[in-house]
C-alpha cells in the first residue's frame, strides 16, 4: 500500500482513500513577477510525479493550482518596466505556461487567477469579520486574529502545550497579537490597483487568496495540499487557520511539502544573482534530463543544484536510451513469460514508489534494468525486448522515456526532426476518434505520437499536446 509522509503528523501514513472517490489536490502556484526558476520546476515536477503515480494506481484526480497575479512585487516590476499590470501579468503567465509545457508537467484541471476570484475573497473576509475571526485596524487593513483560532501552529508544529496530542511537536511558540496577519490591505497608493469592499478599498493579502479559492473549488476536503517547504509557515499555517474558521468541517488529511533548491549551499535570491531559470536550462538540456535530475534526489530532501549533477543525469539517461536502441515491440507476450525476472523489477519499482515516492531508488532500478538489458541482448533477444518494454513502461509512469531512442541520442539528425504538420494531423485524427468513442484507434495514435516525442494530455475540456523535445 502507498505510504506518504504527512507534514501534519511528521509520519509516513497509508494513503487509504477508496479508488471510487476523487482525490482533490491543491498546490500553491506561482506569483508571476518573474520567469520561473529551478525551485518552481522541482515543486511542480514532484506533484506531477505524484499525480501521475496516483492516476497510474487507479485514482481519479481533481487538481487545482492557483496563479497569484496581484502582489507588491508584480506592481513594482510592472511599474518599473513601464508596462500595465495586466499586460505584464499576461506575458509572465504565457512564459510560465511555455516552461511548464516544455517540462511536460500535467495541466491542472483548473488554474484560477486570483484577480478573477475577488468576489470569493471579499466574501470570505466578510464571513471572517462576521464570525469575529478578523478585525479592521484604524488604517483600514483587515487582520486575522490568531488568538481566536486555538489550533494555530498545529500544522507547522509550533503550538505550545500541544505535546500530548501532537507528539511530533518540536518547538513551542507563544503567538500573540503581533502575529496577526493581513487579510486585506487598504488602498494607500493612488496608482495601485484596488477593489471596493464594505470596509473600504484595497487588495487582498496573499494567504486569503488560497483559502478562498480552495473553499470555492472543493466542497469540504482537499485530500492533498502541497507546496514548497518554505510555504509551511506562515503561509500554510495561515491558510488552514482561515479555512477552518470559514468552515469548521473542512479537512486536509495530507500535507506534502517539497524540499528547497539551494545553489552552492545558498538560497536562490536576486541579491546573490544566482537564480537558475527553467528556460535557460531547457536551452542546454532535454526536458527529460531535468526531470531525471530532479528525481535523483528524494522530494523531501534539499536539492543542491550543480551543473555537474545535470551532466551526470544526461549520462545516465544516455545509457538508458542506448540500452533501448534497436529494441523492438513484442506483441502478445504470454502473462507468465519470464515472470520471475520481470516481477523482480516490477516489485522493486512499486515498493519504492509506494514508500513515499522514493524516486532515487526508482532511478537506480531503471539503471539496473537497463544494464541487465545490455547484458542479455546478445543471448536472449526476446527477453531483452520484453524487458525494454517494461523499462519504458516504468519510465512512462514517471513521465520519462517517451522518446524514440534515436531521437534522444541523435537530436540533430535530420531524419528525426518532428514534422509539425504530421503531428497536427495525428492529433486531429485522434480527436475525431475520441469523439466517435473509438478509444482503441485513439490510443494507437497516442502511442505513435509518444514515439515522436509528443505527449498528449486530455483534460476535461479538450486535448493538448506537448513536445518532450524543443
Ligand atoms: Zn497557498
Amino acid at each position: 500500500m502507498l505510504k506518504i509522509f504527512n507534514t501534519l503528523t511528521k509520519k509516513k501514513e497509508p494513503f487509504k482513500f477508496l479508488y471510487t472517490e476523487i482525490i482533490n489536490i491543491y498546490v500553491c502556484g506561482v506569483t508571476v513577477y518573474d520567469l520561473c526558476h529551478i525551485g518552481h520546476a522541482r515543486t511542480f515536477l514532484v506533484f506531477d510525479i505524484i499525480i501521475r503515480y496516483l492516476e497510474h494506481i487507479g485514482y481519479k484526480i481533481f487538481y487545482v493550482r492557483n496563479i497569484t497575479d496581484i502582489d507588491d512585487k508584480i506592481i513594482y516590476k510592472a511599474n518599473n518596466q513601464k508596462e500595465s499590470i495586466n499586460l505584464f501579468v499576461d506575458r509572465m503567465i504565457k512564459l510560465m505556461h511555455e516552461d511548464f509545457l516544455r517540462l511536460n508537467l500535467k495541466i491542472p484541471d483548473y488554474e484560477p487567477r486570483v484577480t478573477e476570484y475577488m468576489i470569493d475573497i471579499i466574501s470570505s473576509i466578510n464571513i471572517l469579520l462576521k464570525k469575529e475571526y478578523a478585525y479592521i485596524k484604524n488604517n483600514g487593513d483587515v487582520l486575522f486574529s490568531i488568538n481566536k483560532y486555538k489550533n494555530y501552529g498545529f500544522l507547522s508544529h509550533r503550538l505550545k502545550n500541544y505535546g500530548s496530542n501532537n507528539p511530533a511537536s518540536c518547538c513551542s511558540v507563544d503567538f500573540n497579537h503581533s502575529n496577526d496577519f493581513v487579510l486585506w490591505k487598504s488602498h494607500t497608493n493612488n496608482s495601485d490597483p484596488f477593489w471596493k469592499t464594505p470596509w473600504g478599498p484595497g487588495r487582498p493579502g496573499w494567504h486569503i487568496e488560497c483559502s478562498a479559492i480552495i473553499n470555492k473549488f472543493f466542497k469540504n476536503r482537499v485530500n492533498i495540499h502541497g507546496g514548497g517547504i518554505d510555504l509551511l509557515f506562515p503561509h500554510h499555517e495561515n491558510e488552514i487557520a482561515q479555512l477552518k474558521s470559514l468552515n469548521r468541517s473542512f479537512s486536509v488529511p495530507f500535507w506534502i511539502h517539497v524540499g528547497m533548491v539551494v545553489i552552492d549551499n545558498q538560497k536562490m535570491s536576486k541579491s546573490l544573482s544566482n537564480t537558475v531559470f527553467i528556460r535557460d536550462l531547457l536551452e542546454k538540456y532535454d526536458s527529460e534530463i531535468i526531470r531525471y535530475y530532479i528525481l535523483l534526489t528524494h522530494y523531501r530532501h534539499p536539492l543542491s543544484f550543480t551543473e555537474k549533477k545535470l551532466y551526470l543525469s544526461k549520462n545516465i539517461l544516455t545509457k538508458i536510451y542506448t540500452s533501448l536502441l534497436n529494441c523492438t515491440m513484442v506483441c502478445s507476450i504470454p502473462d507468465d513469460y519470464e515472470i520471475k525476472t520481470r516481477n523482480l523489477f516490477k516489485n522493486q519499482f512499486y515498493a519504492a514508489m509506494n514508500d513515499d515516492f522514493n524516486t532515487p531508488k526508482v532511478c537506480l532500478l531503471l539503471q539496473k534494468l537497463s544494464k541487465y538489458i545490455n547484458k542479455i541482448k546478445q543471448k536472449n533477444i526476446l527477453l531483452s525486448n520484453v524487458l525494454a518494454q517494461d523499462l519504458i513502461y516504468f519510465g512512462n509512469i514517471l513521465g520519462l522515456l517517451y522518446q524514440d531512442p534515436k531521437q534522444f541520442l541523435f537530436p540533430n539528425h535530420k531524419q528525426h526532426k518532428i514534422d509539425i504538420f504530421i503531428i497536427k494531423k495525428l492529433v486531429h485524427m485522434r480527436h475525431i476518434y475520441r469523439l466517435d468513442k473509438k478509444w482503441h484507434l485513439a490510443d494507437i495514435i497516442r502511442k505513435k505520437l509518444l514515439t515522436l516525442g509528443v505527449v498528449i494530455e486530455d483534460n476535461r475540456i479538450n486535448s493538448t499536446y506537448t513536445f518532450t523535445k524543443k
